[in-house]
Formats: structure tokens, C-alpha cells, sequence
């Protein structure tokens, strides 16, 4: 008699981390995509990203829009013509920060040159989601992913004309936060991610185990859904 193991793999993803220097996933962790939040940071992701797992994104975070100097733009595109696999963030726009019109600003350059590159954005959004649905519609991106979503029925429907993908975090796991359950409710299945927004990968396990509850199926499914969405969204980084 043959007697069949079957071992389950657990491939979960971070698609919003910050990861420091040297660090490396977890078992459990099997893509992990690590943003900057402002130029110092561009080469320590370039480096982190050399680990087959992990994967990188450069941009200036809205928190960090002053005192950019002069070449930043032109900076950013030598780093991107080097590295063809790396993307685009973490841009955006925050209502909670000042100087509302040069975060514009610097949201858009970035968004043109993720644009221009082939590559994903990866998007942070508090209180602004007119000025960000005012700019992509100027600029139409390329893929687009929302981190930390957190967002009414209506503004899901705007975002989803465009090639958007959306992250979820540990907001979910927040009984009081019903905007993002239903958002996550209301989400075509193949769009959904899931994030730590640290430097922690594996507090995601805890995130897609609220999200398959949440969604009532079952956590492989949960996981593999993400994984495979995962894997779509990282195709339109291998075009360029
Ligand atoms: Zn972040």
C-alpha cells in the first residue's frame, strides 16, 4: 500500500513591507516587496532586492517631498533603466501633511516616470482620493497598487477602471475598522493583496487568516488567491 503525504505549502506574500539592510523572509514568506519612503533609501533597496524573494520599489513617500535635491527625477530613471525589475514606490498623497500642492507635484513626476518605465506603483492614500482619481485619470497608470486600502464602495468602483490591485493590512484584523472589511468584501477576488506596512513579513499570516474569515473561505484558498494575484501583478514588471 501507498501511503501519499501531502505537504501544503504556505506561500504567503508581503506586498508592502520596509524592510532594513541585510534582512531576509521568513519560511512562510515567500515574495515580499519593499518600498522606500525617500531617496536615501533607493540603494538599500536595490540591494535588498538582490534576494530572489524580495522585491523592490523606489519613490519619495509624501512625508518626505521637502529639500529634494535638484536630479532626483533623473536620478530615479538611472536607477530604473539599471534595474529593470524594480518598481515604483511608496508615492502618494496625505491629507494629514503639509503642502498638499508640491505632493501633487511629486506624486505625478513619479507616477510619469513609473509610466514612461513600465512599471508598478505602489500608492499611499489618506483623505485624498480626489486628487489621486483626478491624477490617474490625467495619467492613466500602467499598474497601480493601493497599500493599505482603505476605501468607500464608490471610490473602488472609480479605481477599478484602471489596472489597480489592492493591499490589505492589519486593519483587517480591527473589528472596528467596517469601511475595510467591506471594502475587502466588495473587491474582485483577483485584485486583492495582502501587506505588513513593516519590517516584519510575517504578520501577514495573521492578516490573510482575518481576510479568510472575513471573505468565509478557506485560508489556503485565501492564500493561494493572493499568491497567484501576486504573481500577475509582478508579470507587468518583467516587460520592461
Ligand atoms: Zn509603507
Amino acid at each position: 500500500m501507498c501511503t501519499a503525504i501531502l505537504f501544503i505549502i504556505m506561500k504567503y506574500v508581503d506586498a508592502h513591507c520596509h524592510l532594513n539592510v541585510g534582512q531576509t523572509l521568513t519560511q512562510d514568506v515567500d515574495i515580499a516587496i519593499t518600498n522606500a519612503a525617500q531617496v536615501s533609501e533607493w540603494q538599500k533597496i536595490i540591494t535588498l532586492a538582490q534576494n530572489n524573494k524580495i522585491w523592490g520599489a523606489i519613490g519619495v513617500h509624501p512625508w518626505y517631498i521637502s529639500n529634494l535635491a535638484d536630479g532626483w527625477t533623473e536620478n530615479m530613471q538611472c536607477m530604473l533603466a539599471k534595474n529593470p525589475e524594480l518598481m515604483v514606490g511608496e508615492i502618494g498623497l496625505d491629507k494629514n501633511y503639509p503642502d498638499m500642492q508640491t505632493q501633487i507635484f511629486v506624486f505625478q513626476e513619479q507616477l510619469n516616470i513609473a509610466n514612461d518605465m513600465k512599471r508598478i506603483a505602489h500608492v499611499h492614500c489618506v483623505g485624498a482620493w480626489d486628487k489621486i482619481l483626478a491624477t490617474i485619470s490625467k495619467i492613466q497608470p500602467y499598474a497601480i497598487v493601493f497599500h493599505a486600502f482603505d476605501a468607500s464602495p464608490d471610490i473602488i468602483q472609480q479605481l477599478l477602471r484602471y489596472n489597480s490591485y489592492f493591499s490589505f493590512g492589519t486593519a483587517v484584523c480591527n473589528p472596528n475598522r467596517t469601511r475595510v472589511h467591506n471594502a475587502l468584501r466588495s473587491m474582485p477576488r483577483n485584485r486583492i493583496l495582502s501587506e505588513s506596512d513593516s519590517d516584519n513579513p510575517a504578520t501577514v499570516i495573521g492578516v490573510v487568516q482575518k481576510m479568510s474569515e472575513i471573505l468565509s473561505v478557506p485560508l489556503a484558498d485565501m492564500i493561494n488567491t493572493i499568491y497567484n494575484n501576486t504573481v500577475e501583478l509582478l508579470k507587468h514588471g518583467q516587460t520592461a
